[in-house]
């Protein structure tokens, strides 16, 4: 049995060099992360923090959120960071404080029915398919006055996706399966996605019948990936976000010594045998996308 995650998935559709590397040859990564990455995971550890408090009875002040935030930011800070955009460290900090303000002016007192916060998941795509999809929910809400459970998802990126992007979405989708393997099949589930940088929510539905095709996709996708031996590195604007990119053949670069054999063998090896539970991804969840 191998475990996927919807970025597993995302990351063969982008590019199957970084596949490999990342999730078969699993060489090490020589950047941390992006700067956008530790955005967006310091964003997400303070509201998850902020939302914990909350479901404990307590509102945190204005201030306490912003010195949570100073202190995230501090401990998760790395040296190997990459800032690709023509900003500073300085601005992407005042960038998710900025975020961080107006979510709090717009939410408080924070009491809309929040279950769970960074809630784990398992999704099974059918009974004799082995492989299972992990997954975190943001947040999971019960909302008492709709009857609905409520997927949170949190957005510090750039780019404001269209509105087919939302009807498509394959992560919350993913997610609204687990929830309805939980709570029930016909209970209903809205998907909703906080853009913090336009301060901006918009939400989504699917029906049982795209649940059912989306299962099919996936199972579809994943035999796909297990009968795949080449992995070509495929160039895009995302190569800039790339942790791999300093150890990209596409990119004139190449994979440091102690890794080559690795990297040459695991295609072999390794193609469909990988059994290790896949940690959580860190950056990738986070990135421009
Ligand atoms: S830099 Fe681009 S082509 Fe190279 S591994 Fe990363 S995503 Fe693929």
């Amino acid at each position: 049995m191998t475990v996927y995650s919807h970025s597993r998935l995302s990351t063969f559709e982008q590019c199957r060099y970084k596949y490999k590397l990342k999730y078969i040859d699993k060489i090490p990564v020589p950047i941390e992360k992006s700067i956008e990455a530790h955005l967006g995971e310091c964003v997400h550890a303070v509201l998850e923090y902020l939302y914990k408090n909350a479901i404990n009875g307590k509102t945190l002040e204005m201030d306490e959120v912003i010195e949570k935030f100073s202190l995230v930011w501090a401990e998760k800070y790395s040296e190997n960071m990459k800032i690709v955009r023509d900003l500073t460290e300085k601005d992407y900090f005042n960038k998710g404080v900025k975020f961080l303000i107006d979510y709090y002016l717009k939410h408080k007192p924070f009491q809309d029915g929040t279950i769970e916060t960074e809630k784990r998941i398992w999704i099974s795509l059918e009974k004799s398919f082995p492989h299972k999809i992990i997954g975190y929910i943001d947040r999971l809400v019960f909302n008492k006055k709709t009857g609905e459970y409520e997927i949170h998802d949190y957005k510090t990126a750039n780019s404001l996706p269209n509105k087919e992007k939302f009807e498509r979405d394959r992560q919350l989708a993913l997610y609204s399966i687990a929830i309805k393997e939980t709570y029930g099949r016909e209970v209903p589930v809205l998907l909703k996605w906080h853009y913090l940088n336009y301060d901006l929510e918009i939400t989504s539905k699917r029906t049982n019948e795209d649940l059912e095709k989306l299962k099919k996709e996936i199972i579809e996708l994943i035999k796909r990936i297990e009968k795949t031996n080449e992995f070509p590195p495929q160039k895009s604007p995302l190569c800039d976000w790339c942790e791999y990119k300093p150890y990209c053949k596409a990119w004139g670069n190449s994979i440091p010594e102690e890794f080559v054999k690795k990297e040459k063998q695991g295609t072999i090896e390794n193609i469909g045998t990988e059994k290790l539970k896949e940690s959580f991804p860190t950056s990738s969840k986070y990135i421009v996308d």
